[in-house]
């Protein structure tokens, strides 16, 4: 019988768990081979100023489509990055492409994203990454060699990647020294705490998704969410709020004072080329130099 013949196993073993180290043991070997092959990249989400409804940034989203087992979600593959030693790699791999695409969109849409803020890109950086004292070099050395400066480049992290730890402090701060923004990703969720507002030097937060979608249906959500923009201004944070798919979401959250906005209803995540020509229709729809999305 063949090793994949259940009745040639001993019952001793929990199948499903058997099953799912397994699993995990050749996605792992495969995610080297998918590295290699070139299979993960990016996807860039629009991100809009509230205020004036223009783009003022992309956020960069990990993508693996497995030839066998279709698109494997960023949930599942980053963490198995960190715990198989290949964080460095996958994100190299999907950094690079997301600094270079966003460069050259810079390029290509002149004036009309030269503005004060411009149009930055935002990179999640994992647990594992905020513990590596050289990654603030590697970041840096990126982001030079796609021409951006790292005033143009937004850093997310979750509070539970750097709660507790030393390490993850220095890293950080050594980023804001680079001149790089930082933003407190998730911020709402289980493991966020007030006092993560001014704990951290961040300069932005980035509210939940399972907030937002709860504010426009539960008056005390909307409330808490208020009260964190209020908090975030008082603290001099700028904020954003994700998951954004209704117009009564962005119109709420607007009114609140969150800066920026992300969600569906302005754009999903899209590949490089098709992120610049959505951006260059943005352009070109403009009654006036600048970028405009109709929410
Ligand atoms: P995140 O950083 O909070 O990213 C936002 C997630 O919400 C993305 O899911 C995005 O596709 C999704 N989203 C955006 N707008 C909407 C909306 O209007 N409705 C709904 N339902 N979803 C929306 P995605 O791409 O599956 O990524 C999930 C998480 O995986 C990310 O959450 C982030 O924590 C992690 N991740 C993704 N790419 C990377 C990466 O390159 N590096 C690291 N370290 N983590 C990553
Ligand atoms: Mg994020
Ligand atoms: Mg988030
Ligand atoms: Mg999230």
């Amino acid at each position: 019988a063949s090793s994949e013949d259940p009745a040639a196993r001993p019952k001793v073993f929990d199948p499903p768990m058997l099953q799912r180290a397994r699993r995990d043991v050749r996605v792992e070997s495969d995610l080297r081979e998918a590295l290699d092959r070139g299979e993960i990249h990016p996807v860039l989400q629009p991100i809009v100023d509230l205020s004036t409804s223009r783009v003022c940034g992309f956020e960069t989203l990990a993508r693996w489509t497995h030839p066998v087992h279709g698109p494997i979600p960023p949930t599942h593959f980053i963490p198995l990055a960190e715990r198989s030693g290949l964080i460095d790699e996958t994100f190299a791999a999907v950094a690079g492409a997301a600094l270079e695409g966003v460069s050259c969109m810079r390029r290509e849409c002149g004036a009309a994203v030269d503005g004060d803020a411009g149009l930055f890109v935002s990179l999640n950086l994992s647990k594992r990454q905020l513990r590596d004292a050289g990654l603030p070099a590697r970041v840096g050395a990126a982001v030079a060699e796609a021409g951006l400066h790292p005033h143009q480049v937004h850093l997310e992290l979750t509070e539970s990647d750097v709660a507790d730890c030393r390490e993850a402090r220095v890293t950080m701060q050594r980023l804001r020294d680079a001149g790089f923004q930082l933003m407190l990703d998730d911020f709402g969720t289980g493991t966020s705490t007030l006092s993560g507002l001014h704990a951290y030097p961040v300069q932005w937060l980035k509210i939940d998704r399972s907030f937002t979608a709860e504010a426009a249906r539960d008056r005390r959500v909307a409330v808490v969410a208020d009260a964190i923009a209020e908090l975030a201004r008082k603290l001099g944070l700028r904020t954003v709020a994700e998951g954004l798919e209704t117009p009564e979401e962005v119109s709420m959250f607007q009114a609140m004072g969150y800066d920026g906005g992300q969600g569906y209803l302005f754009a999903k995540p899209m590949r490089v080329a098709e992120a610049s020509a959505w951006l260059k229709e943005q352009v070109g729809q403009a009654e006036r130099p600048g970028l405009r999305v109709a929410a």
